[in-house]
């Protein structure tokens, strides 16, 4: 059987940490969409240059090209058992187009994780957060610092600011947020696969609550 599983939370409730930890553990591949645009950006792909205006705005990359990519995504043999969704889908028509694909693979979304967060703990986290150039591994200077200023922790490359995560953008972010993704966690609890969890816990209780749910889920 394979596992589907969506990772919800406003943006700084901690989903690519959380993501990287249960994708390991578990097995599952991570497929972050935000993580597919920043890499086009870097190759300076067709897409990246068609996202980065998006994303360098705070806004969402336009629906029919984020579900192609993802459609692809998954349709690769290393999705078979399964996969771990960070980031997408981000609106009610990603949602019922996720749906649709998965039926394709005869799957379907197995639990859906919300790690919530205040908003007002969000800007604060977003502002300080620091990301890594090689593993996208990410730090926050005040509350997950690295060991090692302006150097990763896990691979030793260099730790840079995303455009996106300055001030003028994060509050944008999260307006966009609440207008378009909040109506999916509705949409998943009236479906009884939204399983919240408290992102203000620490790091390591955050995952270990996820991890205990999720092997709950999978042994059934
Ligand atoms: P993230 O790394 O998930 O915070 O994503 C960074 C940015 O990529 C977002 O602010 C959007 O501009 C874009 N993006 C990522 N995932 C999606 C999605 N599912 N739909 C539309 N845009 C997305």
């Amino acid at each position: 059987m394979s596992v589907f599983i969506v990772l919800l939370g406003p943006p700084g409730a901690g989903k690519g940490t959380q993501a990287k930890v249960v994708s390991q553990r578990m097995g599952l591949p991570h497929i972050s969409s935000g993580e597919i645009y920043r890499e086009n950006i870097k190759n300076q792909t067709a897409l990246g240059k068609l996202a980065k205006g998006y994303i360098d705005r705070g806004e969402l990359v336009p629906d029919d090209v984020t579900i192609a990519i993802i459609q692809e995504r998954l349709s690769r043999p290393d999705c078979k058992p399964g996969a771990l969704l960070d980031g997408f889908p981000r609106t009610p028509a990603q949602a019922e187009a996720l749906e649709r694909i998965l039926l394709q693979f005869k799957g379907d979304v197995a639990i859906v994780p919300y790690i919530s967060v205040p908003e007002d703990v969000l800007v604060s986290r977003l502002i300080g957060r620091w990301t890594c150039r090689a593993g996208a591994h990410v730090f926050h200077e005040q509350f997950n610092p690295p060991q090692r200023t302006g150097t990763c922790d896990y691979d030793g490359s260099e730790l840079y600011q995303r455009d996106d995560d300055k001030f003028e953008t994060v509050s944008h972010r999260i307006s966009v947020y609440l207008q378009q993704t909040l109506p999916l966690i509705e949409y998943y609890k009236m479906q009884g696969k939204l399983f919240e969890v408290d992102g203000t816990l620490p790091i390591d209780q955050v995952s270990s609550v996820l991890l205990e749910e999720l092997s709950r889920i999978v042994t059934g």
